[in-house]
């Protein structure tokens, strides 16, 4: 028996995060994670692989006191920087003040912090190499296989959460146990991550303080900044097809496809095929769950509660999002967990669903629209008119990535503010003049209210 108040499974990203906001307010907490400890061992989590961190990351890392210790190691990316089949690259702010940018982040210097952060709030213990086979929610019983010993394990537990990602075991348990709506919708695309190594001098190759995008309509290549002035790239691209994962794979399907796609990326990538060859290509989906809870005894957060596809840069920071929203509840129901965990399912499953669509939503924008003139012409109304009106009309990416608005309300709001452009577009074509006046009655009668 487990004499923890929690057990967490799952030490990525949101598990540690949790455990020190549970920490912090007196519980004890142990996490079980299938990997072994990556501080002692490298392990592929170990490799340059970075995210972008956001304000919603950003306040979660604030609250718990760990935001100075992550800041130093973040490089901060003001826009994306378009590579045209040409080779010609534009700068598109993400923001129009200077604190609107996002920040890569080495994932597994941030995961290493975060287990260690929560280990020195004294309550909460990790304990490594331990899967989550199964578990019997009614007997409150899970199941682990040790990866040392391959050995098995049962535990008793007094209330379990599900920090276990994507694939997460607990939910598989949740959804076989009560009345939940689960679905997994696969993208058909996938990704493979490969690398721009820094010049013989050091430096970067590239301009650091972007995030590189080549949209290619179907499918996109991006590169984010790493401290040791590496990027790491990614491709984003079918996973079937014609020109997809299945058929690109010898060392002339790569290079054909760089040299006619990515000219100017191509030479910056020293080892391409190689990296291209060995690396795992992953597979992306969105997870569609509800609720997220059974009782007071179980919970998923994170990934295993809404997988969402990377486009707007946002898993990691809405399950951040996630665990500040709980500390929140915690703090107004005083160890009622019916009423917490409740309550929590009821308020964020919605804002769940809100990004994994919303992310969906941006791959289009990022390997597609970006570089058309109808893109260019509304994101160009969009900026203006939030000059016009500040703290009311926000542009879509603005909400998500520098405002703390629950991701459902930020969808509906996009949407009305869609049809405004695009009513500001209808007046004037050219998206020159804006009548202010129709505007203002739009917002009033749209019900877009000042923040
Ligand atoms: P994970 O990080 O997946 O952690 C789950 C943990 O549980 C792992 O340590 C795993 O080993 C462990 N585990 C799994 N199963 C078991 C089991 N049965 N027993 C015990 N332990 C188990 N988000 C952003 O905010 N910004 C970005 O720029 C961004 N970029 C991304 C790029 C890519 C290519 C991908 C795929 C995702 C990206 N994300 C990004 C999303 C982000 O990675 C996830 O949202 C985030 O990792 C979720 O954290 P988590 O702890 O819930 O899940």
């Amino acid at each position: 028996m487990s004499k923890a108040n929690f057990t967490l499974i799952g030490a990525g990203l949101t598990g540690p995060l949790l455990a020190t906001y549970l920490a912090q307010r007196g519980h004890s907490v142990e996490i079980y994670e299938r990997r072994p400890d990556m501080r002692k061992e490298s392990i592929s989590a170990g490799r340059s692989i970075n995210l972008a961190l956001s304000a919603r990351g950003n306040h979660a890392l604030k609250e718990v006191g760990l935001y100075d210790k992550i800041k130093p190691n973040t490089i901060p990316m003001k826009g994306r920087m378009i590579h045209d089949l040409d080779g010609i690259t534009h700068l598109q702010p993400y923001g129009q003040k200077d604190n609107e940018v996002i920040f890569s982040v080495s994932r597994a210097q941030l995961n290493m912090e975060l287990m260690t952060w929560a280990e020195e709030t004294g309550n909460v213990t990790i304990r490594f190499n331990h899967q989550l086979i199964s578990a019997d929610l009614e007997q409150n019983k899970l199941m682990f296989q040790l990866s040392d010993s391959l050995e098995e394990l049962e535990l008793s537990f007094n209330r379990v959460i599900g920090c276990d990602g994507s694939a997460s075991i607990l939910r598989k348990s949740i959804v076989e146990k009560a009345d939940v709506q689960y679905v997994k919708k696969p993208l058909g695309h996938g990704y493979k991550e490969l690398t721009i190594p820094p010049l013989e001098s050091g430096e970067f190759q590239i301009e650091p303080n972007v995030l590189h995008i080549w949209p290619r309509g179907n499918y996109m290549l991006i590169a984010l900044p790493n401290n040791d002035c590496s990027f790491t790239c990614t491709l984003f691209f079918p996973m079937a097809g014609a020109t997809s994962f299945k058929t690109v794979k010898t060392e002339k399907d790569i290079l054909d496809l760089f040299q006619s796609q990515f000219h100017d990326a191509i030479k910056l990538m020293p080892n391409l095929v190689e990296d291209f060859q060995k690396n795992s290509t992953g597979d992306l989906a969105s997870v569609y769950c509800k609720p997220w809870h059974l009782g007071d005894k179980a919970l998923l957060i994170g990934d295993a509660a809404h997988a969402v596809v990377p486009f707007f840069g946002q898993g990691m920071n809405a399950s951040f999002q996630d665990c500040s929203t709980l500390a929140k509840l915690m703090g107004q129901n005083e160890n009622d967990w019916k009423t917490i965990f409740n309550t929590f399912s009821s308020v964020q499953v919605e804002n769940g669903h809100a990004i994994a669509d919303m992310a969906i939503e941006n791959y289009l924008e990022m390997r597609d629209h970006v570089n058309d003139t109808e893109y260019k012409k509304r994101r160009n109304v969009e900026l203006k008119l939030e000059r016009m009106f500040p703290g009311q009309f926000i542009p879509r990416y603005s909400m998500v990535s520098f405002h703390q608005i629950p991701y459902a309300e930020v969808y509906q709001r996009g949407e009305k503010q869609f049809k405004i452009i695009g009513d500001v577009l209808k007046a004037d074509p050219s998206g020159q003049s804006i009548d202010k006046a129709m505007v203002e009655k739009m917002l009033i009668h749209l019900r877009i209210r000042n923040l």
